[in-house]
């Protein structure tokens, strides 16, 4: 079992982020991106998990799959707000037994802006119920580097991330443009004692309606400037000109000391390959 904690430090890491796909199609996209991201020797992938009925059932799937087919360690997304105690323990039993080390420990979010249910109400509580877990996961957190939606501020934000990190073994953050947000979350950790890998996430704009979408949604500030000029481009020559705004990103992010970079992909090879290509040189 190849645990992340295990390959974090020794060199930067470059790690690939993918969604379950719905159904057969873009599952053998899925497995056609798996097989050309495999010649750039990730240091880990991962797979998030939707809300609600069968997302964590995908997830858990295709993160098994991964485990044990791919030369790469695998993390599973898994989110508890919603869950009961005993759900989530029959989900890390079942991710022990398929071979699965690395989760990702996440609050979630209750569907339509509903009231948070179940025995789970921060990420901090998955952490330890995966941390008390005989099968001694790697585990990861998210990080909000422009600050959660839901914080009350950006200091309670900052106690709450370095209190979470302080159990776990390494953050991702959400994806953001400016290298000056990510010195500043990690400054921010610094003063509060922490200073666990926190690897930034980048997202290369390759569909910058969606992307928008998912900024919103997350507090990310969108750079005006660079979507308008992403948006007038005809797609092959957006997925380049992506790709070198996000190489561009990730190298600053690496001068700038962060331990690896983790790229969404929203399941397409095209942009991350052009990006670990411009950081090789
Ligand atoms: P938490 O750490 O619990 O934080 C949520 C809010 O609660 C924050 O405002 C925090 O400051 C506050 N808080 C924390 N602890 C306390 C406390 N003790 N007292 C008071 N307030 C507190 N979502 C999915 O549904 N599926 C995915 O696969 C997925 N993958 C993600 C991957 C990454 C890398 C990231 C960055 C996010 C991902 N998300 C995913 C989104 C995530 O689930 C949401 O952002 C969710 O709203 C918060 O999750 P969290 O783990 O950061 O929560």
């Amino acid at each position: 079992m190849m645990r992340i904690a295990d390959v974090l430090g020794a060199r930067p890491t470059l790690s690939f982020e993918f969604f379950p796909p719905a159904d057969a199609v873009a599952r053998k996209q899925l497995d056609e991106t798996l097989d050309e991201l495999s010649g750039l020797a990730p240091s880990f992938v991962s797979v998030t998990c939707g809300v609600g009925g069968d997302g964590h059932d995908r997830t858990r799937s295709i993160v098994a799959d991964i485990s044990r087919n791919r030369p790469f360690p695998a993390m599973a997304h898994l989110t508890c707000v919603g869950h009961s105690r005993s759900a989530i323990a029959t989900l890390l039993d079942d991710y022990a037994a398929a071979g699965v080390a690395n989760i990702l420990a996440l609050a979630g979010d209750p569907p339509d802006g509903s009231a948070i249910s179940g025995d789970f109400r921060y990420a901090y509580e998955l952490v330890e119920a995966v941390r008390n877990h005989p099968a001694g996961f790697s585990v990861g957190v998210a990080a909000h580097p422009e600050v959660h939606p839901r914080s009350a501020d950006r200091r309670s934000d900052r106690r709450h991330l370095a209190a979470k990190l302080a159990q776990a073994d390494f953050a991702i953050t959400q994806f953001f443009f400016d290298p000056a947000d990510y010195a500043r979350l990690c400054d921010e950790l610094a003063d509060l004692g922490c200073h666990r890998p926190v690897i930034p996430g980048v997202m290369p704009v390759i569909w910058p309606k969606s992307i928008r979408r998912f900024a919103d949604m997350n507090n990310s500030t969108v750079p005006e400037g660079l979507f308008a000029r992403f948006e007038a481009l005809p797609p092959l020559e957006r997925i380049a000109a992506a790709a070198e705004a996000a190489a561009e990103l990730s190298q600053a992010l690496l001068e700038a000391g962060a331990p690896g970079i983790h790229l969404y992909t929203l399941n397409r090879s095209e942009a991350s390959i052009q990006i670990a290509e411009s950081l090789r040189h």
